[in-house]
């Protein structure tokens, strides 16, 4: 496995929106995607970055959604978090099609003869072994988002950052959609996120992130080469910190 000096991180959490996996289609799982974002990350596997993985399930289930239809409200953020689970099995066995790259599915939830039980201690050992672990069924809980399962999960894992992969280049000033003179901002400080009100992610995730000093990094996954850029020290998308 080459090492490269220029290299930033050792260990990153590594967030994916639901909503990358739908690809050009309205709902589901698009292969061609999946293919893509795997092969991103099996590039920075490849430089011997340690790497945790967390996704969303917006391209499936979002909880707060099912609830506005009529759903009970845990109902429907456990149908979310199974909706995580589905994505998961889906990366993992897209990456494992690689067959030099090792992985592991743990998920917050028992799920007995389909993928492994959150364990701290062993998620430690394998990611130092250089074993992409993907965390599966956000905290567990409802009421929560992936976003907040990130933060847990990169601080649990002394992960040195959190990468949001996402749609969007970065954080803007305003929609960049709706406001042709939306900036985006290459820096921010946790401070400046909660003084403009700016949408990086739920206010309890990012205010976990903060009081660990985690630092974020908003990008656009779907830029071919983003990922190893980042790693490398590019000043891609948007970074967060104190
Ligand atoms: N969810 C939850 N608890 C968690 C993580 C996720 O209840 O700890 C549920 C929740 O309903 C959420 C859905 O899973 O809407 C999918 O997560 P998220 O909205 O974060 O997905 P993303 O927007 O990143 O695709």
């Amino acid at each position: 496995m080459s090492k490269n000096q220029n290299i930033i991180y050792r260990r990153i959490l590594l967030k994916i929106s639901g909503e990358i996996f739908k690809g050009e289609n309205e709902f589901g799982i698009n292969i061609s995607s999946l293919q893509k974002i795997a092969s991103e990350i099996i590039s920075i596997v490849n430089l011997g970055i340690q790497v945790g993985l967390v996704i969303g399930s917006g391209n499936l289930f979002r909880g707060t959604h099912l609830y506005e239809l009529g759903l009970n409200r845990v109902v429907s953020d456990h149908i979310g978090i199974l909706s995580t689970i589905i994505n998961s099995l889906a990366m993992k066995d897209i990456i494992s099609s690689d067959s030099c790259i090792k992985t592991c599915l743990m998920s917050a939830v028992p799920l007995n003869g389909i993928c492994e039980t959150y364990n701290h201690e062993r998620a430690m050992h394998l990611l130092s072994k250089n074993v992409i672990l993907i965390f599966a069924a956000g905290t567990g809980n409802p009421f929560f988002t992936t976003d907040s399962a990130a933060c847990l999960r990169g601080i649990e894992t002394k992960s040195d950052i959190i990468l949001k992969g996402t749609k969007v280049n970065g954080i803007y000033s305003a929609d960049p959609k709706k406001n042709s003179g939306a900036i985006l901002y290459k820096t921010l400080t946790y401070k400046d996120v909660i003084e403009k009100e700016l949408k990086v992610m739920d206010l309890s995730a990012f205010t976990l992130a903060r009081d660990h000093l985690l630092p974020i990094r908003v990008f656009n996954i779907n830029n071919t080469g983003s990922l190893y850029r980042i790693i490398m020290g590019y000043n891609e998308g948007t970074m967060i910190t104190a």
